[in-house]
C-alpha cells in the first residue's frame, strides 16, 4: 500500500493544521453549550489534504481520464465551457421573485423550444430529475389521460424484452401490470407477437428506438398504428437519443410522450448516482395535462439543464445533427473492426451502440475477464451482461466525442486481449493487475456495505 492510500484518520497528527487563526474569544457564546470533548476530526497539513483528495480522485475512472465506452450510458465528453456557464446561475433560489430570474426563465423557454424541435413533441416539463423519474412522470400522464376520458380499464403497459430495466420498474411503480413483447432473432420487436396483446386493457407501450441493442425499430410506424388503434399511447424512452439527433423525431414516429436524459444525450456529466435531468415531452393530446404554470420555480436539477443548453447552443442546428451521425459511425467502425475476434450475434448496421456476445474463440475466458483486462490498459469497460438477451453480452457505445486515434487504440487493445485469451487465459482470469482494487465481491459490497471507518 502506498503511503497516501491511507485514510485521513491514519495520516492525522495531533495539532497539525492547514491554517492558523488568532485565538478565538468566546465572550458572546451563552454558557452550557460547549462540547465536553474534542471533535474527532483528522488533523493534517495543507499538502496532506491536497494529496489525500488528489490521490482519491486518481483511484476513480472518469470521462476526463480515459475512453469510456459504457453501452446505454452515453458517456460523452462534457465540454469545459459548460462548467463556465453554470456558475452564472448557481446563486439562484427557487423562491426568488420571478422578476429577478428572467435569465433562468429564458433558458427553460429556449430548451422547451429546442427540445420540441429536436423531438417533434409540443412541450416539455423540466421537473424530473433523471431518466427513470421521467418515465414515471410520463406514465402518470398516460394514466391521467385515460382517466380523464373515463377510460378506466387500461391497466397494462407493454414493454419489449430488450427494454432497459427501468421501463418495467417505472410501469410497476405507476401501478400498471407489465406485459412483455418478444424480440425477433434480428433484435427488433416482433409485430406478430405484439398484435394479440393489444386490446381495451392496454394503456400504452414503452419503446426505446434505437433499442437497447442499438438497432432502429424499422416497424415503428406499424407499431404506432396498431397501438393507437387499440386506444393505447406510445411512450418513447429517449435516454439515448444521441444517434437520432437531427435525423429522425419520435413525434414523427408516432410517439405521444417521452423523456430525454439530458445527462446522456446532451453531454452533462453523470455516473455515481447523479445529478441528472429527465425532461418529459408530450404531443398535442397530453399538453393540457402538463403542470401549470409551466415555467416556475423548482425546475429539477437546473444546473444540468443549463449544461445541456450550453451544449446545444455551442453545436448549433447543423452540428447537433453531426453528433448523431458521428456517434453512429464510431459504433459501426468498432463493430466492423472487431467482429473477427468477438462474437457478433446481430451483424446488421447499428446506431450508437452494439452488442458482442463474448469472444469468438471459446476457451473459458468470459466477458467479465475481458472487461477487467481492459482496465489494465486504461480503458473503462463496456457494459457487461446487459441486455439479458445474450449470455456474454459486451455492449459498446463510443459516442461522437472520441477521435479516430482513440477508437483505433481501443480496437488495438481489444484485439490484443483476444490474443492474450488464446495464449494465456489465466492472465485474464486474474485481471486487473494494476488498478487500486482488483475484483471486489460485488454482491457483498452492494448488500451489506461497510460505509464507516
Ligand atoms: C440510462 C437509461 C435510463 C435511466 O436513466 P436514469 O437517469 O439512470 O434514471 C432509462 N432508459 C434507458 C434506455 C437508459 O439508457
Amino acid at each position: 500500500m502506498r503511503y497516501y492510500d491511507k485514510l485521513v484518520f491514519e495520516l492525522s497528527q495531533k495539532g497539525r493544521s492547514a491554517f492558523s487563526l488568532p485565538q478565538a474569544k468566546h465572550e458572546f457564546t451563552p454558557g452550557g453549550v460547549w462540547r465536553e470533548s474534542e471533535l474527532n476530526l483528522p488533523e493534517l497539513s495543507e499538502p496532506d489534504v491536497v494529496r489525500h483528495y488528489t490521490n482519491l480522485s486518481q483511484m476513480n475512472f472518469g470521462v476526463d481520464t480515459g475512453f469510456y465506452p459504457l453501452g446505454s450510458c452515453t458517456m460523452k465528453y462534457n465540454p469545459k465551457v459548460n462548467e463556465q456557464v453554470v456558475p452564472q446561475f448557481d446563486g439562484l433560489h427557487p423562491l426568488q421573485p420571478e422578476c429577478t430570474v428572467q435569465g433562468a426563465r429564458e433558458v427553460l423557454s429556449f430548451m422547451d423550444k429546442a427540445l420540441a424541435e429536436i423531438t417533434g413533441m409540443k412541450h416539455f416539463t423540466f421537473l424530473p430529475c433523471a431518466g427513470a423519474h421521467g418515465e414515471l412522470t410520463g406514465l402518470m400522464l398516460i394514466k391521467e389521460y385515460h382517466m380523464s376520458r373515463g377510460d378506466t380499464a387500461r391497466t397494462k403497459v407493454i414493454v419489449p424484452d430488450s427494454a432497459h430495466g427501468t421501463n418495467p420498474a417505472s410501469a410497476a411503480v405507476c401501478g400498471f401490470d407489465i406485459v412483455v413483447v418478444k424480440s425477433r432473432p434480428d433484435g427488433l420487436v416482433d409485430v406478430e407477437d405484439l398484435k394479440p396483446l393489444l386490446g381495451p386493457d392496454i394503456a400504452g407501450i414503452m419503446m426505446t428506438n434505437p433499442n437497447t441493442l442499438g438497432l432502429f425499430e424499422r416497424d415503428i410506424k406499424e407499431i404506432a398504428r396498431l397501438v393507437h388503434e387499440c386506444g393505447g399511447l406510445l411512450y418513447y424512452d429517449g435516454a439515448n437519443m444521441n444517434p437520432l439527433l437531427g435525423v429522425v423525431r419520435p413525434g414523427d414516429m408516432g410517439f405521444d410522450v417521452m423523456h430525454l436524459n439530458l445527462h446522456k444525450t446532451f453531454s452533462t456529466p453523470h455516473g455515481g448516482g447523479g445529478p441528472g435531468s429527465g425532461p418529459v415531452g408530450v404531443g398535442e393530446k397530453l399538453v393540457p395535462l402538463l403542470e401549470k404554470p409551466r415555467v416556475s420555480g423548482f425546475h429539477g436539477n437546473f444546473g444540468v439543464i443549463v449544461r445541456a443548453c450550453a451544449y446545444i447552443l455551442m453545436l448549433g442546428k447543423e452540428n447537433v445533427k453531426m453528433a448523431g451521425l458521428l456517434a453512429t459511425l464510431a459504433a459501426n467502425y468498432i463493430k466492423e473492426s472487431l467482429k473477427d475476434c468477438y462474437k457478433l450475434p446481430i451483424p446488421t448496421v447499428c446506431k450508437h451502440e452494439f452488442v458482442f456476445d463474448g469472444l469468438l474463440a471459446d476457451n473459458g475466458v468470459t466477458t467479465l475477464d475481458v472487461a477487467k483486462r481492459l482496465l489494465d490498459y486504461g480503458f473503462h469497460a463496456p457494459t457487461i451482461y446487459f441486455p439479458l438477451l445474450f449470455h456474454q453480452a459486451l455492449m459498446i457505445e463510443p459516442t461522437e466525442t472520441e477521435s479516430l486515434q482513440t477508437l483505433d487504440a481501443f480496437i488495438e487493445v481489444m484485439k490484443k486481449i483476444a490474443r492474450e485469451a488464446a495464449e494465456d487465459p489465466e492472465l485474464l482470469h486474474t485481471a486487473p493487475h494494476n488498478t487500486p482494487i482488483g475484483r471486489p465481491d460485488e454482491t457483498t459490497a452492494a448488500r451489506p456495505p461497510i460505509l464507516r471507518y
